[in-house]
């Protein structure tokens, strides 16, 4: 169909040499790609097969439905199509021109309540329809929330999710470099008693508090003392400096959010009616 031959013009640009790495992550590249016939760009994300072996189907049906729910809602990046080699199988995306919510929270500091609030309130408008379609994100975080657009008011887009649980996550250590900081993984991850939803429930409480002061709350100097101030719940809204110009009703959004028990901590539908959200300015105006 139309959507085959969009990816089949593409192939020649995105693995070319020439093509702009956009960024990479857990377990992709990200390159530009462009539609020759339309001039149309996209982003491209380049996934080595190795990491799905023994689940190709899997990875068939799990695209299908990733396409599906990526058109349901305005805040998520829409996957348009795939197309795989032997080695790689290459996703294309809407491409986000704004950067990743990581950097512009590095270049500001940290956001002011208001603007953290509504940008939250989209991210858990989104987070709750990917939930409702029972999908759970899983790697909720600011390198993997995308600006569409390089404005400074541009719509916040949900990227990175639904693939991580048919990659082989043994094979992720032999293939890259240990992952990042584990700083947005919920306790019971840690504990091994459940990945669920309310995982993503905890990491928007982790990106709320980094929004509203410019830092994490589990930092520790090793990844050993980080899991377990996790597993405690050990952080604090402190250096009181930081933290100075930020209402109670924000601190409590923070703490409920952070609820160690997940089937204690609310739903991300629940979150939506959390005064801090309920009172946001919307981010955006709503499609009628
Ligand atoms: P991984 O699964 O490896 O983490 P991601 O899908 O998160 O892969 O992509 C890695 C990085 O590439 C992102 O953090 C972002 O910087 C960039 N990126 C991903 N998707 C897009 C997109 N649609 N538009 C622009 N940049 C993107
Ligand atoms: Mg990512």
């Amino acid at each position: 169909g139309r959507q085959a031959a969009i990816t089949n013009e593409l192939v020649d640009i995105i693995t070319g040499a020439s093509g702009k790495t956009l960024g990479s992550g857990t377990y992709a590249v990200v390159k530009e790609a462009v539609h020759i016939k339309t001039g149309t760009y996209y982003a491209c994300k380049v996934i080595n097969k190795k990491l799905m072996e023994g689940r190709e189907h899997m990875v068939r049906n799990e695209i299908a439905v990733l396409k599906h729910v990526s058109r349901g809602h305005r805040n998520i990046v829409t996957l348009h199509d795939y197309f795989e080699t032997s080695h790689n199988l290459y996703l294309i995306f809407d491409l986000c021109t704004g950067g990743e919510l990581f950097d512009r929270i590095c270049a500001k500091g940290n956001y002011y309540e208001a603007d953290a609030a509504s940008l939250v309130r989209t991210i858990v408008g989104a987070v709750a329809y990917i939930h409702s379609t029972g999908i759970v994100h899983r790697d909720l975080k600011p390198e993997n929330l995308l600006f569409r657009t390089k404005d400074e008011d541009a719509d916040i887009m949900i990227a990175d999710f639904g693939l991580s649980r048919i990659m082989d996550e043994d094979k992720l250590h032999l293939l890259t470099e240990v992952c990042g900081t584990p700083g947005y993984m919920a306790p019971e991850i840690f504990k091994k008693t459940g990945h669920g939803k309310p995982v993503d429930v905890w990491a928007v409480g982790v990106i709320t508090y980094f929004l509203l002061c410019g830092y994490t709350p589990f930092d520790r100097d090793t990844q050993e003392e980080e899991a377990r101030a996790i597993m405690r719940g050990d952080y604090k809204f402190e250096p009181v400096a930081y933290w100075a110009n930020v209402s109670e009703t924000a601190r409590d959004f923070v703490r409920t959010c952070l609820t160690i028990d997940p089937n204690r901590r609310p739903t991300a539908e629940h979150l939506l009616k959390h005064k801090w959200l309920a009172d946001a300015t919307p981010h955006f105006v709503a499609d009628p």
